[in-house]
């Protein structure tokens, strides 16, 4: 038997054998496409000296193509019972190492530190679950972590926001967060089709290379969040309004509009119309006004 298993053909008939039930909850959608699963591959750069990290292997359809292509593949999955399906497609590889546990949870430093050589570069390639993509890209994308790439198949709605411009219908607070720490580019939109079972949206690769830099600096990171999420709580509103209700109070609002006008930002201009760069320049000078 061929031992590939992104077909839909082999992918159930390994499932049967193994009388594995897919849960719903924990996001299980495999990839039965050989094509995607490649795009995303060459899309990830990897080459026979890459060090890559994949979250949720599920039956191993993605880590047997990684392991075929780069140095060493360590997969973090939630779901145990998928344990004997792994090791049956992963037998003929022996740079792969399994961990179980919830990558949310699970101690991802420790891990790191002992499956890859210290200070090397390394690359993240998943399919992620889709009710957990959000935190899960943050807590990669958290100081510290020694990722240089991440490659993650997601929600389509969520990689456009990710990826999203100032004005665009799709920026807000999380395409800050993740724009200030990465360069964000969608590579590849994908139909339902190709995933069993089929989930009910469809999805999209998106690239995010780790910036060494951060975009902008800010004295204080934690207000510069506070503010980017108070700027968008409620979209319709105007700057002004939404810093007045969500941030600081009505008193303040003579100081908050002088603030703003001394930095050359309309306060009638909604928070979807504001760059990053705006965003750091306002939190430098907001942030004095913040108790
Ligand atoms: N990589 C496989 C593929 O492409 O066919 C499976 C992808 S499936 C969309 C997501 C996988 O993530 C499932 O195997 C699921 O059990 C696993 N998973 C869900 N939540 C997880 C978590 N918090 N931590 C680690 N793995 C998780």
């Amino acid at each position: 038997m061929d031992k590939r298993i992104a077909s839909p053909k082999q992918t159930q008939e390994i499932i049967r054998a193994h009388r594995f039930t897919l849960k719903k909850s924990l996001g299980q959608n495999f990839l039965v496409d050989a094509n995607i699963l490649n795009n995303i591959v060459q899309a990830a750069a990897i080459d026979a000296e890459s060090f890559v990290l994949e979250i949720g292997p599920g039956a191993g359809a993605l880590t047997q193509i990684l392991a075929a292509h780069a140095k060493k593949v360590v997969a973090i999955e939630i779901d145990r019972r998928l344990e004997p399906i792994l090791s049956e497609t992963l037998q003929e590889f022996n740079n792969v190492s399994l961990h179980f546990g919830d990558v949310l949870k699970i101690d991802l430093d420790a891990i790191l530190r002992k499956e890859f050589p210290p200070d090397a570069p390394v690359i993240v390639v998943a399919n992620l679950p889709y009710y957990v993509t959000t935190p899960i890209l943050m807590k990669l994308l958290m100081p510290n972590m020694p990722f240089c790439r991440i490659v993650v198949m997601i929600q389509k709605e969520v990689a456009a926001r990710l990826e999203a411009h100032p004005g665009e219908k799709s920026y807000g607070s999380l395409s800050i967060a993740v724009q200030y720490l990465a360069d964000a580019s969608i590579v590849l939109t994908v139909p339902k089709t190709v995933f069993m079972p089929q989930p009910n949206v469809d999805s999209a690769v998106i690239r995010l290379d780790v910036r060494k830099d951060k975009k902008v600096a800010v004295a204080d990171e934690a207000f510069f969040f506070r503010l980017v999420r108070a700027s968008f709580a409620q979209r319709r509103k105007t700057l002004l309004n939404n810093l007045m209700n969500n941030l600081f109070s009505k008193n303040e609002k003579d100081a908050i509009q002088a603030v703003l006008e001394e930095q050359g930002v309309d306060p009638g201009r909604r928070g979807e119309t504001l760059t990053i760069e705006e965003y750091a320049r306002l939190s430098d000078a907001l942030q004095y006004l913040d108790k």
